[in-house]
């Protein structure tokens, strides 16, 4: 017998047999000669946009083309942040969205992402810095965005092993409903939910090329054959440039390695995710008690997975800046994410110069919070041929229109 659904009753009968019995949580199937929706890139947001084709437009003929493994790409990669408190309208739509989204996503795939809104703060480390923080508070609460600023004393209560000597701590921004999620469940549960659907996902499968008819792509070239297409949906990341080019055109986006690692796992010290902007550094603590650290990008644009290794060290003392208690434990693992920066911060979704090819990329440093909201809007523009109006400022078009969404302050350090 095979059981897909996952609940209590199931999870005790495939106890009795000795959970022999499970189905796989997707298929591995061979590429068919043709769909009317080709995603590239088995990341996050081409998956989710294959599952809300499926769900919200009834478009299931449709493949994920993905040249590694799924998730593998910064899905996989990332520091698991969460939260929606951007500073201009149109990025409180489009994040909010996303975590509204998150926040029914283990119901609706049926898989539990571990979301935690355990709240995130952003550190105030003088008066001026407080007074900017305090007029972004409004922009976000004017927004329909839930944050307050939190004084000096209520930082201290709520994060004790927050010691920093070198820079005073003068508040907080807060959001409550941020936190974390766990990020390959993400990819794993929209993976199950768009297979369940009749999505194929295939992995080990690059997109190498496109064949053209007209300003059409007619079908995509990839190391298992050619597969025609209906429509096609670029969600490459930091890779993405490398595919438009093959379809003769140029994103304004740099290629960035961006590095996080995590600690030995320790028992429970810190409920929230915190930021200092002085020292660069955020860091988390996991379900399974390892210490999630980052900061920003490294120092100059490339493909490369490993990380400077100046910013490696920055990133540690800032970590240990913040709490010098965490001198004493032991760094486990450290990576790094081939992230796609826009000149103004903020993502790219929509049309492109070629007629049946739409994007969603340019998220840099934080578009795992995003998956949800850019596979639901990327779907739509797929589906209906134009924009949602939620997608709608974030056209390729703004930078030759001067439209620029400038997000920088809000992203210019990783989380
Ligand atoms: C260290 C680090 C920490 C981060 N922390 C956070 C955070 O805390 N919060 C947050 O919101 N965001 C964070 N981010 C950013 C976030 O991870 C990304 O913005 C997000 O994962 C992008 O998802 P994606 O699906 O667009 O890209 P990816 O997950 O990178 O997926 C793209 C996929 O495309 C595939 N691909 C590329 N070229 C081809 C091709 N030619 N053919 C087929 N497949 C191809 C790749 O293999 C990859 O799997 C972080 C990133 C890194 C690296």
């Amino acid at each position: 017998m095979s059981v897909r659904r996952y609940n209590a009753l199931n999870l005790f009968r495939q106890g009795r047999r000795g959970q022999r019995d499970w189905a796989p949580a997707w298929r591995l199937p061979e590429p068919k000669p043709a769909y009317d929706a080709v995603i590239v890139g088995g990341g996050g947001h081409g998956l989710a946009t294959a599952y809300y084709l499926a769900k919200n437009h009834g478009i299931r003929n449709v493949a994920v083309l993905e040249k590694g493994w799924l998730g593998g790409g910064n899905t996989g990669r990332n520091t698991t942040i969460v939260r929606s408190n951007y500073f201009w309208p149109e990025s409180a739509a489009l994040y909010d969205l996303a975590l509204r989204l998150y926040e029914g996503l283990s119901e609706d795939l049926n898989f539990n992402i571990m979301l935690s809104q355990r709240g995130m703060m952003i550190l105030a480390h003088s008066e001026p810095e407080l007074d900017m923080m305090k007029r972004s508070a409004n922009a976000m609460q004017l927004n329909g965005i839930d944050c307050d600023i939190l004084t000096e004393a209520e930082v201290r209560n709520r994060v004790p092993l927050l010691q920093m000597e070198r820079y005073e701590i003068w508040g907080a921004l807060v959001q409550h409903r941020a936190g974390v999620a766990r990020h390959d469940a993400v990819a794993w549960g929209f993976a199950r939910g768009a297979d369940r659907l009749g999505v194929d996902i295939i992995q080990n499968c690059e997109v190498t090329g496109f064949q053209t008819h007209g300003n059409r792509v007619t079908a995509v070239e990839t190391t298992r054959g050619t597969i025609g297409c209906g429509v096609v949906g670029l969600t490459a990341a930091g890779h993405q440039n490398l595919l438009t080019q093959k379809l003769g055109f140029r994103l304004p986006l740099l290629s960035y390695c961006l590095q996080a690692m995590v600690s030995e796992a320790i028992k429970p010290v810190l409920d929230t995710v915190i930021l200092s902007p002085a020292v660069g550094t955020y860091v988390s603590q996991s379900a399974k008690g390892s210490l999630v650290f980052g900061a920003g990008l490294d120092l100059y644009p490339s493909y490369a997975q490993r990380g400077n290794f100046p910013t490696t060290q920055k990133i540690v003392a800032g970590l240990v800046e913040m709490f010098p208690s965490f001198a004493r434990l032991k760094v486990l693992r450290q990576w790094g994410g081939n992230v796609d920066v826009a000149p103004d911060s903020s993502p790219i979704i929509g049309p492109t110069p070629v007629e049946n090819v739409h994007l969603d990329c340019g998220w840099g440093t934080g578009g795992f919070k995003a998956i949800p909201g850019g596979g639901w809007l990327l779907a739509h523009c797929l589906a209906t041929g134009g924009h949602h109006p939620i997608s709608a400022p974030f056209d390729l078009k703004r930078f030759a229109e001067g439209r620029l969404i400038d997000e920088g302050a809000a992203a210019g350090i990783a989380h």
